[in-house]
């Protein structure tokens, strides 16, 4: 850990985003365990998944029309002897079905190309002169040898590495396990993250709220995007704006071996509010702090930082004033303190807490990549601060352009869900003109 700069600090948007990463490279995934392969769909291999032959396994048609010898159409048209047919799952001995000098077969796309052929040329360039006994082909265009079928081993060798550990399966993936006849495939347990709201005015949501009250909505958007993320969510409920329950909470959520948790995800109580006691608590629990702020907004007061040895120690000596009891934490966890605020909280967990919780699932990897589109109309703001402002992606095809989701500012949830992604507005810039190309955030689902 000793390479990985400290800063606790206010840092920018990149160094923190390269403080997480550098942590996340030092994490382990859990255990492996053996899925269903349609199970696997969002799971990370691994194991690594091989070609168990040739791929493809024989010289494939690519195209319906006619296996030939390229050197019989130096001159077209040409007129060649059919000998024969193949259709996809049949396969061509070579004594009964090949292609000699002026011959062809008739050929499927899917079909294995028979000895002597070297080139296939497609239907549409030939007509059967013989209709009726079709025995010979006009063929009108010339062919290039290897044209319109793959050769054997082209795509992959037997025993090449196809999809290697660490990989998140997606419909691709799940189609080559398929190919080499996975029925099950080995990955990695998903983490489990701890998800605890805090503040005195949240309530559950199935509670009636008081005239002050919120429901905890954020406990359900971080539960969505953990398991978005390849995590399993265990929402801890609400700690209150009180140094002792919510000291007694994150300790729990970091120590207690029942719930087992991989990571902690805490939102609320992180601005500079006289009731925003997280950091205070953090540093009463010994933890070790990255950052304790970001210069992005939405999001500007995320902490990240972890507990172990300090904790363990507070811990320690708890037990040994007899205060409690619990089995401390075998080793370091990492939390997230994220910004109440539901814009905040969605963002923050998107750029921070998506890649720990993508290392702790054992993937590779990922680099944070912002997609370009044209901006609709112009966008006036601060300087100061990197901005993710929500908004939605316009236009067809070619033509995506992106305008700024009217909003009421990082409390606007309805605004969010109306929007589909982020412009990135970088900290220098007061003014983007309509037209410009603006970076965006795609919000992943
Ligand atoms: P805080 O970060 O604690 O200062 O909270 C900022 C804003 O987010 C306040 O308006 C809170 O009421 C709101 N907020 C905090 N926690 C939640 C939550 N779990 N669900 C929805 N809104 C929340
Ligand atoms: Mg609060």
């Amino acid at each position: 850990m000793s390479s990985i700069a400290s800063t606790a600090g206010i840092v920018s948007f990149e160094q923190a985003r390269r403080l997480v990463e550098q942590h996340a490279a030092t994490v382990c995934p859990g255990e492996v365990e053996a899925v269903d392969l349609l199970a696997a769909l969002g799971r990370v291999l691994a194991e690594g998944i091989l070609a168990d032959r040739d791929f493809p396994p024989f010289a494939r048609a690519t195209r319906d029309g006619y296996a030939v010898r390229a050197a019989d159409l130096a001159e077209v048209p040409a007129r060649l002897e059919v000998v024969g047919e193949v259709k996809a799952g049949d396969w061509p001995e070579p004594g009964v079905c090949s292609v000699g000098r002026g011959q062809a077969v008739g050929i499927m796309t899917g079909a294995p190309l028979p000895t002597g052929a070297d080139a296939v040329v497609m239907v549409e360039h030939t007509s059967l002169t013989d209709q009726l006994a079709g025995q010979a082909v006009e063929v009108r265009r010339s062919a290039s040898r290897g044209e319109n079928f793959v050769p054997r081993g082209a795509e992959a060798r037997a025993g090449q590495l196809l999809l290697d550990r660490g990989r998140r399966l997606d419909h691709a993936g799940i189609a080559i396990a398929a190919s080499v006849g996975k029925s099950r495939v080995q990955v990695f347990r998903k983490p489990r993250v701890a998800v605890l709201s805090t503040g005195d005015e949240v309530v559950e949501i199935g509670a009636t709220p008081g005239p002050a009250q919120i429901r905890n909505s954020n406990s359900y958007s971080l539960a969505a995007q953990v398991q978005n993320a390849g995590g399993e969510a265990v929402r801890l409920g609400i700690a209150p704006d009180e140094r002792g329950r919510l000291r007694s909470l994150i300790e729990e959520s970091l120590i207690e071996e029942g719930l087992d948790c991989d990571l902690l995800l805490l939102t609320g109580g992180v601005s500079m509010g006289k009731y925003d006691l997280v950091e205070q608590v953090l540093g009463e629990l010994k933890a070790e702090v990255y950052f304790t702020g970001a210069e992005i907004q939405p999001g500007r007061p995320v902490v990240f930082g972890s507990c172990g040895a300090g904790a363990l120690a507070r811990a320690d000596s708890d037990v040994a004033a007899g205060t409690r009891a619990r089995a401390p934490a075998p080793h370091k966890k990492y939390f997230f303190g994220l910004p109440g605020n539901p814009v905040s909280t969605m963002v923050t967990f998107e750029l921070f807490a998506q890649p720990m919780i993508e290392a702790l699932a054992g993937m590779t990897p990922q680099r944070l990549i912002f997609l370009r589109a044209r901006l609709k109309s112009e966008i006036r703001t601060k300087t100061g601060l990197k901005r993710f402002l929500p908004a939605v992606l316009l236009g067809e095809f070619e033509n995506a352009e992106v305008e700024l989701a009217r909003w009421q500012g990082s409390g606007d949830i309805a605004a969010l869900a109306r929007a589909n992604c982020y412009v990135v507005v970088p900290p220098d810039r007061e003014r983007i003109e309509a037209g410009e190309w603006v970076s965006l955030l795609t919000r992943s689902c």
